[in-house]
C-alpha cells in the first residue's frame, strides 16, 4: 500500500479535530467533510480544507457512505478517517474504501462485520475459550425469550445484536415483563440499527466495565496498550473514565488484557480496536462483552498514561507500515482521568442544552488535556450528540489525577448553556468514587441521591 498523504475525515466535533492534529504532526494534509450546520465549525477552519457533504440531518449529510467516498475521491484524498460514531462501524464504508483505491483507517470489512453482530462476536470469542456472559443466541419471539430467560436465570438484560451507545438495552427482572420490553426493543432496534435481532444475557448487578485498548498492524503484529475502567455511567453510556483501571490485582489484570489480545489476534485485527469486559464484583470473574472496532472516545486517558498517540498508530498501519512500537516497548505511567462534558442539564433529567456559548475558557496547567471543537460564541447544534469536551488528567497516582480533574473542572468557565460540569464535581467529591467502591449502575444511584429533592 502506497504511503497517505491526505486523509479525509468523515466526521465532526472533538474527533474531527483530534485527526486533524494527527495529520498535521504527520504532514499530512486534511480535509474534513462538513454538514450545512458545521459549516462554520472549529474543524471547517483548522482542516487544510472542509467541503459540504449535504444537509444537517446525519442521515443526509455524515452518514452517507456514497456522498462522502464521492467527496473524498473528489478531493483526492487518499484515505478516510471515520473517527467514531457515524459510519465508524459501518462494514460497507470499508470495503467501498478499498474497492476505491482509497485506505480506510479502521478495520477490514470482515472484523467489523464479525464485532458488530454482537451475537457472532460471542460465538466466535466463546470458540476461542475466552468466557462470554451466559447468554443465548437470537430470539425471535416472546415464547423464545421466556424459555431462554428461564433457563438463564432472572434478571436478565435484553440487547439488540446490532446495538451500540447503549441504546436498546433493558434489564428484564421477570417473565411477565418480558412480553412488553421483547416488542419495544425490537422495534427500538429496527428503527435504531435497521436490524431488529436480540438476545438476552444474564444480568449482572455489581459489575466492573473494564475495556483493553489493542492496536494491530497489517503484518500480524497485535498489542495492547492497557485497560480502562469505564464503570461510570448513565443509561449504559460512559461519563467518567480512568487508566489503568483501578483496584484490580496484578494477576487479574494481565488475564484481562491477554484475554483482549488474544481475540483481537483471532479475527485477524487491524488498526486501534478496543475489547470490553464485565468483570463481576461478586466472583471476581471477567466476561467478553463487545469490541468496538475503532477508535474510542476516551481513547486519550490511554495516550496520557503511554505516551502513545493512537490516532498517529492507526494512520501509519492503514499505510500498510507496522507499529511503531512491540510490546516490550510499552510503558504506563501515572494515572489519567477522563470526564466527558456534556451540554446536558443534570437538573432536568439531562436534557439535551444546545445554544450559544456567550463564554467558554478551558483550564490549563500540568496534567491537564482539554479535547474539544469549543471556542467563545459557538453555537452547539441540536442535530447531533451533546459532547462538548473532554477533560483529561494525569497524575503520578490516582489521586492526584481526581485532585487535578476537581480543579479543571471547577476552573472551567461555560456560560450561556447548561454542563454536566456540577453532577460530574458531585461524583468525583463521592467517597465511594475515591474508594473504588463503585460499580456500572452506582453512578444513576448517586444521581437520584443529588437531585430527588428537586
Ligand atoms: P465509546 O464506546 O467510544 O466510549 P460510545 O459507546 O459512547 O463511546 O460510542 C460512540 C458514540 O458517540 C455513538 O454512539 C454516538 O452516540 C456518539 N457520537 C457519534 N458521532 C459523534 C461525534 N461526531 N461526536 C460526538 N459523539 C458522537
Ligand atoms: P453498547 O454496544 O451499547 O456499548 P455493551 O454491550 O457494551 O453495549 O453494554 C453497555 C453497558 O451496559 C456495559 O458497560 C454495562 O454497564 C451494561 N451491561 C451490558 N451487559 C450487561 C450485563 N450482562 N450485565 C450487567 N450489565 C451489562
Ligand atoms: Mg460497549
Amino acid at each position: 500500500m502506497s504511503p497517505i498523504s491526505k486523509i479525509f475525515i468523515a466526521n465532526r466535533g472533538e474527533i474531527a479535530l483530534r485527526i486533524i492534529r494527527a495529520c498535521r504532526e504527520l504532514g499530512i494534509e486534511s480535509v474534513v467533510g462538513v454538514s450545512e450546520a458545521d459549516q462554520d465549525s472549529l474543524p471547517a477552519k483548522m482542516a487544510d480544507r472542509a467541503v459540504c457533504i449535504g444537509p444537517a440531518r446525519a442521515q443526509e449529510s455524515y452518514l452517507k457512505v456514497e456522498t462522502i467516498v464521492c467527496a473524498a475521491l473528489g478531493t483526492g484524498a487518499d484515505a478516510i478517517h471515520p473517527g467514531y460514531g457515524f459510519l465508524a462501524e459501518q462494514p460497507d464504508l470499508s470495503r467501498i474504501c478499498k474497492e476505491h483505491g482509497l485506505a480506510f483507517i479502521g478495520p477490514p470489512e470482515k472484523c467489523i462485520k464479525e464485532m458488530g453482530n454482537k451475537l457472532l462476536a460471542r460465538k466466535m470469542v466463546s470458540d476461542q475459550g475466552v468466557p462470554v456472559i451466559p447468554g443465548s443466541g437470537n430470539v425471535r419471539n416472546v415464547t423464545e425469550a421466556v424459555e431462554a430467560a428461564s433457563e438463564i436465570g432472572f434478571p436478565v438484560i435484553m440487547k439488540a445484536a446490532a446495538g451500540g451507545g447503549g441504546r436498546g438495552i433493558k434489564i428484564v427482572r421477570n417473565a411477565g415483563e418480558l412480553q412488553e420490553v421483547f416488542d419495544t426493543s425490537s422495534a427500538e432496534a429496527r428503527v435504531a440499527f435497521g436490524d431488529d435481532a436480540l438476545y438476552i444475557e444474564k444480568y449482572i448487578p455489581l459489575a466492573r466495565h473494564i475495556e483493553v485498548q489493542i492496536l494491530a498492524d497489517q503484518m500480524g503484529n497485535v498489542i495492547h496498550l492497557g485497560e480502562r475502567d469505564c464503570s461510570l455511567q448513565r443509561r449504559y453510556q460512559k461519563m467518567i473514565e480512568e487508566a489503568p483501571a483501578p483496584f484490580l490485582s496484578e494477576d487479574l489484570r494481565q488475564e484481562i488484557r491477554r484475554a483482549g489480545v488474544s481475540i483481537a489476534r483471532s479475527i485477524g485485527y487491524q488498526s486501534a480496536g478496543t475489547v470490553e469486559f464485565i468483570l463481576d464484583k461478586k466472583t471476581n470473574k471477567f466476561y467478553f462483552l463487545e469490541m468496538n472496532t475503532r477508535i474510542q472516545v476516551e481513547h486519550p486517558v490511554t495516550e496520557m498514561i503511554t505516551g502513545i498517540d493512537i490516532v498517529q498508530e492507526q494512520i501509519r498501519v492503514a499505510a500498510g507500515r507496522p507499529l511503531s512500537l512491540s510490546q516490550e516497548n510499552v510503558t504506563l505511567a501515572g494515572h489519567a482521568i477522563e470526564c466527558r462534558l456534556t451540554a446536558e442539564d443534570p437538573e432536568r433529567n439531562f436534557l439535551p442544552m444546545p445554544g450559544r456559548l456567550l463564554d467558554w475558557e478551558c483550564p490549563e496547567g500540568e496534567g491537564i488535556r482539554v479535547d474539544t471543537h469549543c471556542f467563545p460564541g459557538y453555537s452547539v447544534p441540536p442535530f447531533y450528540d451533546s459532547l462538548l469536551a473532554k477533560v483529561i488528567t494525569k497524575g503520578e497516582d490516582r489521586e492526584e489525577a481526581v485532585q487535578r480533574m476537581k480543579h479543571a473542572l471547577g476552573n472551567f468557565v461555560v456560560r450561556g448553556i447548561h454542563t454536566v460540569i456540577p453532577f460530574l464535581l458531585f461524583v468525583l467529591n463521592r467517597e465511594e468514587y475515591r474508594n473504588g467502591d463503585v460499580h456500572t449502575n452506582w453512578m444513576e444511584s448517586v444521581l437520584e441521591q443529588a437531585y430527588s429533592r428537586k
